[in-house]
């Protein structure tokens, strides 16, 4: 039972008529946004039947999702890869350091190709399949490239990606191995996306572009549904995430309050946006009480360098409505969060990954929080995905010759 009722502009308000193949609203360009029948859902899922569910991955949450049973019938992901159910720890010493009552760390960088992105390339390849498309095209600063690349190659599609060359070599060597087509692109994200749209436009590829799908939303709120469920629904006062388009925190948002209004959870947390110091369109909107303009992608979190956001409307919505907290970090901060992360929770993140933690820990430092609070922090992506930065964040090993004299010399423990 597939409970969507209608796909309405967040601009204008125009209904649209759920189909696969979906993109912006017609009538005025703008993002759209799938509506459930929210009583439907309510009358035939509860807390109890959910916990009896022995599917652990994303789709266990189908009467949210925009999907029919038949692609999800014998208990196979759409994709074929296994996405979503990671872990959230306790992370009760990284917690002690930083001085917070109650801190969890939800790491999605264990999914099947070590980012959140999964969530929204899995339901991609879904709603490919529903539309009977062949190819599947899509430009990303990294990893909704390499998810899609995966998860279409698991299920039997072409891709066609565009990157922009800066993307880090972890990333495209997974482009390369999924056996896509890769267009690296001699510019900005911004001239990577503009590329791909007119390619999209001329050869008629399934769409799986960040904001312009609004399926792919669909997929990342998943990670919210397991956040309130894993803490047996019920919330931490904030949920700390990294945002670059503003698709994930939109997700993010839609997933909790989707969960408030089918009756699962009674009280929302406040979103903590993490943007970089080098590159904050979204926070600096919400700093300026403004709209947002275009930024320099000037950060070493390649995931999160978006200077021309592609979903800035949904994201302040889900700041604003959500009563929101934001906060910049440096790229030393990032790369001390990579550290902490790795030595308190034995968490390894990407640059992005690790932005939601240093985020908490300024926000904290800043009294934007207070210490008494509970927080999830999202890590988003794996610190496999980029080692140059990672060697950044925590150095060179000592190298000697083979001798126990020379151990001795250097053994500081
Ligand atoms: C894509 C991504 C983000 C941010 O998501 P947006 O939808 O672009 O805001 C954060 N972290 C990682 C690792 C990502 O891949
Ligand atoms: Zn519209």
């Amino acid at each position: 039972m597939n409970y969507v009722k209608t796909a309405v502009c967040v601009k204008c308000g125009a209904e649209h008529e759920a189909t696969p193949n979906l993109t912006t609203c017609r009538k005025c360009g703008g993002i759209l946004d799938i509506r459930y029948d929210y009583d439907g859902i309510r009358s035939s899922l509860s807390k109890s039947s959910l916990k009896e569910r022995d599917d652990f991955s994303m789709w266990r949450y189908k009467e949210f999702l925009p999907v029919d049973d038949a692609q999800l019938a014998g208990g196979v992901s759409p994709s074929g890869l296994r996405v979503g159910w990671s872990p959230l720890y306790k992370a009760d010493r990284l917690a002690g350091q930083l001085g917070l009552s109650a801190l969890y760390v939800k790491d999605d960088g264990i999914n099947p190709t070590a980012s959140l992105k999964d969530r929204a390339s899995a339901m991609a390849v879904a709603k490919a399949k529903e539309a009977g498309a062949k190819i599947i095209a899509c430009s990303s600063t990294g990893n909704a490239a390499s998810s899609l690349a995966g998860n279409a190659a698991a299920a039997g599609f072409e891709t066609v990606i565009f990157v922009p060359e800066r993307a880090p070599k972890g990333k495209v060597a997974q482009l390369m191995v999924f056996g896509a087509h890769v267009i690296s692109v001699k510019g900005t994200y911004e001239d990577t996306f503009r590329l791909s749209a007119e390619a999209i436009e001329e050869y008629g590829w399934y769409n799986r572009n960040a904001a312009i799908n609004p399926y792919l939303m669909e997929g990342k709120k998943t990670v919210s549904f397991e956040i309130a469920e894993q803490l047996d629904f019920h919330m931490t006062d904030y949920v700390a995430v990294s945002v670059g388009d503003g698709c994930t925190i939109s997700g993010v948002w839609k997933g909790f309050t989707d969960l408030y209004q089918a009756g699962l959870i009674d009280r929302l947390p406040r979103l903590i946006s993490v943007q970089a110091e080098g590159c904050c369109p979204i926070n600096r909107a919400i700093a300026e009480g403004k709209d947002w303009y275009p930024m320099e992608e000037n950060t070493i979190a390649d995931s999160i360098a978006v200077g021309v956001p592609r979903n800035p409307d949904k994201a302040l919505n889900a700041i604003r409505e959500s009563n929101g907290v934001t906060v910049n970090v440096s790229d030393e901060e990032i790369l001390q969060a990579m550290r902490i992360l790795g030595r308190t929770c034995g968490v390894f993140a990407e640059p992005a990954g690790a932005a939601g933690t240093a985020g908490v820990k300024k926000a904290l430092e800043e009294g934007l929080i207070p210490s008494n609070a509970s927080v999830v922090s999202i890590v988003t992506g794996s610190g496999l995905k980029d080692v140059a930065n990672a060697m950044k964040a925590a150095g060179e090993p000592v190298s000697i010759e083979p001798s126990m004299e020379k151990l001795r010399e250097v053994l500081t423990l």
